[in-house]
């Protein structure tokens, strides 16, 4: 008879478990669109390989834990607890901005079945000009961690208002801004060599949350920073998921076995990458969002009325990828953007909206900028689950 290893009792008969199927699926939000919610409900992967699973040890103390099973050999690869936090944040330098244009992506636990790894903060060229890192965090969701995914887009997101450092202060992006085609740096948060980079100013950055380290939202410990309006909204903006090069990247932290928060103790070999990722371009897309509860921040916005302006030159404005909302009423099928490729009617309803600026917009562009090629874009699985 097979045994399973229970994380309190040990090593018990098969027989006294329960499986729940899939583990690490994030919950639809009660405002989440009809197909988030089937998708959340009905629709499950079903590899052939590693499968992560729910268990509940029934007949024994009655706690649920995670398994990593291969579902072709059935092997029982790892169990772990539901609930354990990412570890916090170590402290380091963020090695110098490698050429203009590139966008620092912080470092942040991930977790495979061995545990929370440390994936290396790296400078990483953006997919398309105007793009800027949403970094991803971890939140505490019906009793456990799910990891929320970061990506690429125009406006800063809502990223659990964890403070990743050099200009990630919790909310926004505060180590630069774009100014039409060049990236500028904030010289008092990034590291710049000012030989190499030119588009510089010095603007003191004050931190908004007091978790200095904490790696995590919600939950004990976690930090408490709700979404602002903004934020909601900016969820239904056109964003790029992680480029191949930055999945690339947290594998290859994956395969260090130092980089384990069981092996380093908290303290990851590699903390940070002086090598910058490899350029790889790409369009911004409207992807839905899975968990929908926790959004993103017009940032730049702020950011760029916070900045001191140039006297005018001609002012071709950046273009927005849509236009920042109406008022709130149910906006059927309003498409400003070109797609590189269709996708699945996406049903609008009625969400909350930021807060109307007063200020003249720019028009929105709807040509895309020579830059930003279309690309065939591979969307990564739905069923790519927070943890
Ligand atoms: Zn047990």
């Amino acid at each position: 008879m097979m045994q399973l290893n229970c994380p309190w009792c040990g090593a018990r008969d098969e027989s006294e478990f329960v499986c729940a199927g899939t583990t690490h699926i994030a919950r639809a939000a009660l405002n989440d669109t009809d197909e988030a919610w089937g998708q959340y409900l009905f629709f499950r992967e079903n590899p052939k390989g590693v499968h992560l699973e729910r268990w509940r040890h029934a007949y024994g103390c009655g706690l649920w834990f995670n398994l990593a099973r291969h579902t072709v050999t059935h092997e029982v690869l790892a169990v772990y607890r539901m609930s354990e936090p990412p570890p916090p944040l170590p402290e380091y330098e963020q090695p110098p901005c490698p050429e203009p244009n590139y966008i620092w992506t912080p470092g942040y636990w991930s977790y495979a079945p061995a545990g929370y790894y440390w994936v290396p903060g790296v400078w990483a060229a953006p997919p398309f000009i105007g793009a800027l890192w949403t970094p991803g965090y971890w939140g505490f969701i019906s009793g456990r961690y799910g990891w929320h995914q970061g990506y690429w887009g125009r406006y800063i997101g809502y990223y659990g208002g964890i403070n990743y450092g050099h200009g990630y202060v919790g909310r926004g992006y505060w180590g630069g801004y774009w100014n039409r085609n060049q990236f500028t740096y904030n010289r008092s948060v990034t590291n710049i060599n000012t030989t190499i980079i030119h588009n510089t100013y010095i603007r003191n950055v004050t931190n908004i949350t007091t978790y200095n380290r904490v790696s995590y939202t919600g939950g004990r410990g976690g930090v408490n920073l709700q979404p602002n309006r903004a934020e909601i909204a900016a969820l239904r903006q056109p964003r790029t998921p992680p480029l191949a090069v930055q999945q690339q990247h947290r594998v290859a932290a994956m395969n260090s076995r130092a980089q384990f928060a069981t092996v380093n103790r908290g303290q990851p070999q590699t903390v940070a990458l002086a090598r910058p990722l490899a350029p790889e371009r790409r369009q911004p897309v409207v992807t839905q969002v899975r968990v929908q509860s926790r959004p993103a921040a017009p940032a730049q916005q702020q950011l760029e009325r916070a900045q001191p302006q140039r006297p005018q030159e001609p002012i071709r404005p950046t273009p927005q990828p849509v236009r920042p909302m109406e008022p709130a009423r149910p906006a059927p099928q309003e498409r400003p953007q070109p797609q590189p490729r269709p996708e699945p009617q996406e049903r609008r309803e009625p969400q909350p909206q930021p807060q109307q600026r007063s200020e003249p917009q720019p028009r929105p562009e709807v040509q895309p900028r020579p830059e930003q090629r279309p690309a065939p874009h591979p969307e990564p699985p739905r069923g790519e689950q927070p943890r």
